[in-house]
């Protein structure tokens, strides 16, 4: 195999290269596009070019040269190699350090040592040369012993070098990302082969509002992970840019092929420079092959919520809290996080008196765009502080699912609401958000509905999802909603997923609450999720079903009191 690398025998593209081909030949080129002309005329069967470095970021001429190398269809990329890269400093045999007044090598690797060279050769001369062991074949060639050149420990070898000392590089942890690729046509990149791989791509967008987010949304709507983003001028058209992606996956998996589907219609121009094989050896950060969306399995005879999938059911963990085993489980807290001192005194209350988990909304769904919408983001940095003041996990609501990995990294649960049960887009994203998820009904959905939603998250990949029964919308007006004892017994049967009630939504008024739980429990539920307000009638939202804290207090006691009879 010829491998054309830029730079000479020794160099660490060679090394790189060797990893995918241990007997290669080495094609010295000069420049980075020498490489590519290299394999387009013939003159090798490969190349090797680096990309880019841990520690000084993209090597901009590889960047440069990309579109032109692998835009045209007759060049396939093929693997991506990491390789650690550590420096040794070298002279001809029986030179001695002190008298080195000249270092030889690639500005890069130079710029890469120093605190070495700073420490021990302060005074001498920085020599650029076009390639680290072009340096150290300068410096066997030439024989002078002021000389010394920095390269790789192999180099020292190749050219019968001295080695004065070893990883001299400043930061151990240096490592450069090449990408190898050949004139063969490129292999399959559906991810049918259980291959890991990574696709390159150059983004061009309208100088509008949105246009780079929505990019990035095309990919991250579909679960397609973002490895590296860079920039580079465009240089026909001053102040414009272009975007390079590389994302995780093959470009004709699935999820990719829709996102490049998307970004193809919305930038003003895509190049796909193509997929490669991911680097799977030490370091790797690409993870298996994503499984293929529901929609292009095999539908399974059984749902994935059957309760015939578990007949012992499912206990869904949230921290140390168990849901869906025998003890019922109770979440308490506001409506809403109305502020720090609120939240904290509720928290304080609600643990006080008994609860598992404490409960409360940042972002809040509301009827009326005039009324309060809950503190965002500060709600959900108030929850995390009342968790850690009272050690109760957090659930609170997502909307969204560009809230996902927000909301996910405050709460230990994710709750999503009525009004957003099939909101497909959010239960696509809590199944690849990796939190627990509490599933409420919606207020007009039918059971059936209702479990499909769950569907939904679990063969997204979250088996970890709680059923939540709030209430339905019937004729009745004396109650907010009506609590449908039925779906709780129903669902209790037909699914192995733990059930919880919100008896404070389904009835509108506090006095009824207590008998609701109590009653829901009776009906299979595995706990309760109720609306603990330190002040009810203060309450900026729900406060007339909200029960104060010690009214929770009682309810708890006399739950806790009835378990151990039970359990007796
Ligand atoms: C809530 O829990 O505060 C809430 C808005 O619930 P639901 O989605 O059941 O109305
Ligand atoms: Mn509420």
């Amino acid at each position: 195999m010829r491998v054309a690398i830029q730079g000479t025998r020794g160099a660490y593209s060679e090394a790189a290269a060797r990893q995918q081909w241990p007997d290669l030949e080495t094609i010295s080129c000069r420049e980075v596009s020498d490489v590519v002309a290299a394999v387009r005329e013939g003159r090798a069967d490969a190349g090797c070019l680096a990309i880019e470095n841990t520690l000084v970021g993209s090597v901009t001429p590889t960047y440069d040269l990309l579109q032109h190398a692998f835009g045209e269809g007759d060049l396939h990329l093929s693997r991506e190699i990491l390789l650690p890269v550590h420096h040794s400093i070298m002279g001809v045999p029986g030179a001695k350090l002190e008298r080195i007044t000249r270092v030889l090598s690639h500005p890069v690797a130079l710029g890469q040592c120093k605190i070495w060279l700073a420490r021990h050769l302060p005074d001498v001369t920085l020599v650029n040369a076009w390639d680290t062991a072009g340096s150290a074949e300068i410096v066997a060639r030439e024989k002078d012993p002021t000389q010394a050149a920095i390269c790789s420990r192999h180099a020292a070898d190749t050219y019968g070098l001295a080695v004065f000392d070893e990883r001299i590089e400043d930061d151990p942890t240096n490592q450069t990302r090449f990408l190898t690729f050949t004139s063969a046509k490129a292999e399959a990149t559906d991810g049918s082969d259980g291959i890991p791989r990574k696709t390159s791509l150059i983004v061009w967008t309208d100088h509008r509002p949105g246009m780079l987010a929505a990019v990035l949304q095309a990919f991250a709507g579909r679960g397609v992970n973002l490895t590296s983003l860079q920039s580079r001028p465009e240089r026909s058209a001053p102040w414009t840019y272009r975007f390079y992606f590389d994302v995780e996956g093959g470009q004709n998996e699935p999820r990719l092929a829709e996102a490049l589907e998307a970004i193809e219609a919305l930038a003003s121009r895509i190049v796909i420079l193509g997929s490669y094989a991911a680097w799977q050896g030490e370091g790797a950060v690409v993870g298996p092959v994503a499984p293929r969306p529901p929609h292009l399995r095999t539908k399974p005879d059984l749902p994935m919520f059957d309760r015939r999938q578990h007949p012992e059911g499912t206990i869904v963990r949230v921290g140390d809290v168990e849901i869906g085993g025998p003890r019922p489980v109770l979440i308490a807290g506001p409506c809403s996080v109305e502020g720090e001192e609120m939240i904290l005194r509720a928290a304080e209350g609600v643990a006080a008196a008994g609860a598992d988990m404490l409960r409360g909304g940042a972002f809040k769904p509301r009827t009326s765009p005039y009324d309060f919408q809950g503190l965002g983001v500060k709600g959900l940095k108030f929850l995390a502080e009342a968790r850690e003041r009272t050690g109760l996990p957090v659930v609170t609501e997502v909307m969204s699912w560009e809230e996902v990995p927000l909301v996910a990294r405050y709460a230990d649960m994710l709750q999503i609401g009525a009004r957003n049960m099939q909101n497909f887009a959010l239960l696509r994203a809590a199944g690849r958000s990796g939190k627990p998820i509490l599933l409420k009904r919606g207020g007009g959905a039918t059971i059936e509905e209702w479990l499909h939603a769950a569907e939904y998250v679990l063969s997204h990949g979250n088996p970890n999802v709680v059923l939540c029964e709030r209430g339905i919308r019937t004729f009745e007006r004396a109650t907010r909603h009506t609590l449908d004892l039925n779906a709780v017994a129903m669902v209790r049967e037909r699914t192995h997923l733990p059930v919880l009630a919100d008896p404070s939504h389904a009835a509108g008024l506090r006095s009824i609450v207590p008998a609701l739980t109590l009653a829901s429990l009776a009906a299979g539920a595995h706990g309760a999720i109720i609306e603990v307000h330190p002040d009810p009638d203060q309450a900026m939202s729900d406060g007339a079903q909200s029960l104060d804290i010690p009214g929770f207090a009682r309810l708890a006691a006399q739950i806790r009191a009835m378990d151990e009879v039970t359990a007796r």
